[in-house]
């Protein structure tokens, strides 16, 4: 069944391109009525952006609700980088193919599946609420989805505990695999930097104040320069349970020779490298340039948008602190104007959703070694960390990919997730709610 939920999810095609009219949720609110042989409280901003919410009432009044939170909308795909077409959701090798296979529909089909048993009662109610919300928006920031429920709606999806996205998969240590949490993740920071000139004549450059020197010689700086360290104690336990060599893990956990270590660990592993070089720095990565409108006028506007995605104990001040000193002389001339602020959150592991989460493991594979990690990119969890939820990411996965491999995947040409990890990220949910009942009653 999970199977050709899944499928349906991904053929559904709801594709978020970050205009307010795209996304068309509704689609999937209507699967998921299919499924649960009922509606559900539908939340609609906007035209067809539907978000619908679900709860299972608990037997004791005083034990925590724990809310599920699965996103239905997906980036968009292009198909000429892909090997399948991406919304058929073929099934190739024991992989469903498609966009949204692995963010998030896997999870989002294992989190119907699993409440849907509460639903209908083939399961005994949780102590707290059970709550599903499957949300529209996440990949534009959750303005019409998770943001605007928690604003506008909280009483129907206000919980102490929250499970949502990413579930990573495991990674090998020396004391055998290790399972990753998502417990916390980096704020966005998106900056527009600005320029401004005096138009003239594109044939008489000499002496033209061309609002495009500035802003390309103080953006361009950004892309060489060594952005600022953070060592959460996430990161430090990460290195530690990895079991790199003394040299190398020692030279990871010192900020002055960590972008060194990451640039040898390259040579081998680009892609883990990568996500290393994510979860420890103050990332700057700009990514829009727009400036000039014809090739015989000299502009006198441009602007540059950048992604700057912060670990704890940076904010807004010191993002633009950072960007004035690499920047430099060129940078003096350029405003700095903010697109999206929101802080860092991490939740704790001293609560029960985290035992829960490691007997669920321990059940499953035999091990209870979790891995507590941090996502470089934002999701819905961050609207209910801000208010002091505990929220985490899990999934549970074969080995026919790596975590980097996996990674790679996230917004990537060819998404699929393999049909034996859906099973067992549908297991390892169903166990984590029954322990969590039992250790909230
Ligand atoms: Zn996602």
């Amino acid at each position: 069944m999970i199977v050709e939920l899944l499928q349906e999810l991904i053929r559904n095609r709801c594709v978020n391109d970050g205009t307010p009219e795209s996304g068309q949720e509704v689609r999937s609110v209507a699967t998921i009525a299919d499924l649960l042989g009922e509606r559900g409280v539908v939340v609609e901003p906007l035209p067809g952006r539907q978000s619908v919410i679900y709860r299972v009432p608990g037997t004791n009044p005083e034990s925590p609700a724990l809310l599920l939170l699965p996103h239905l909308d997906v980036v968009p795909a292009n198909p000429a980088g892909w090997e399948v077409d991406p919304f058929a959701a073929e099934i190739t090798d024991g992989f469903v193919w498609g966009r949204g296979a692995i963010d998030m529909l896997n999870v989002t089909a294992a989190m119907l599946v699993v409440f849907g048993e509460f639903w209908r009662g083939a399961r005994a109610p949780l102590p707290g609420d059970l709550i599903l919300a499957a949300v529209a928006d996440e990949e534009a920031a959750g303005r019409l989805g998770a943001r605007y429920l928690v604003e506008e709606s909280l009483d129907l999806v206000d919980a102490p505990f929250v499970l949502t996205e990413v579930g990573y998969p495991a990674l090998p240590s020396p004391v055998g695999l290790i399972y990753p949490v998502a417990v916390g993740e980096k704020g966005p920071f998106w900056t527009k930097v600005k320029s401004s000139g005096t138009p003239g004549h594109g044939s008489t450059p000499f002496g033209a104040d061309n609002a495009l020197a500035a802003l390309v010689a103080g953006v361009g700086r950004l892309f060489d320069a060594e952005s600022p360290v953070t060592m959460t104690d996430v990161w430090t336990s990460l290195v530690l349970a990895l079991g790199f060599g003394p040299d190398l893990a020692e030279r990871l956990l010192d900020p002055e020779q960590l972008d060194g270590a990451i640039e040898d660990l390259a040579v081998e592993d680009p892609l883990l490298a990568r996500y290393f070089h994510a979860i420890t720095h103050l990332t700057i990565s700009p990514n829009v340039l727009r400036g000039g409108i014809k090739a015989n006028m000299i502009p006198d506007q441009a602007v540059a948008e950048l992604d700057i995605r912060a670990l704890p104990g940076t904010d807004r001040t010191t993002v633009n602190e950072v960007l004035r000193k690499l920047m430099g002389a060129p940078g003096e001339k350029l405003e700095l104007e903010p697109v999206a602020d929101h802080l860092s959150y991490f939740s704790g592991r001293d609560n029960p959703l985290w035992e829960a989460v490691a007997a669920s493991f321990f059940d499953h594979t035999g091990s209870n070694r979790l891995q507590p990690v941090t996502i470089p990119a934002t999701t819905d969890a961050r609207f209910f960390r801000s208010r002091g939820a505990v929220a985490y990411g899990v999934g549970l996965y074969d080995d026919q990919l790596t975590f980097g491999e996996f990674l790679a995947l996230f917004h990537g040409h060819n998404e699929r997730v393999s049909i034996d990890s859906l099973h067992k990220t549908t297991d390892l949910l169903r166990s984590t709610l029954h322990h969590f009942g039992h250790l909230t009653a």
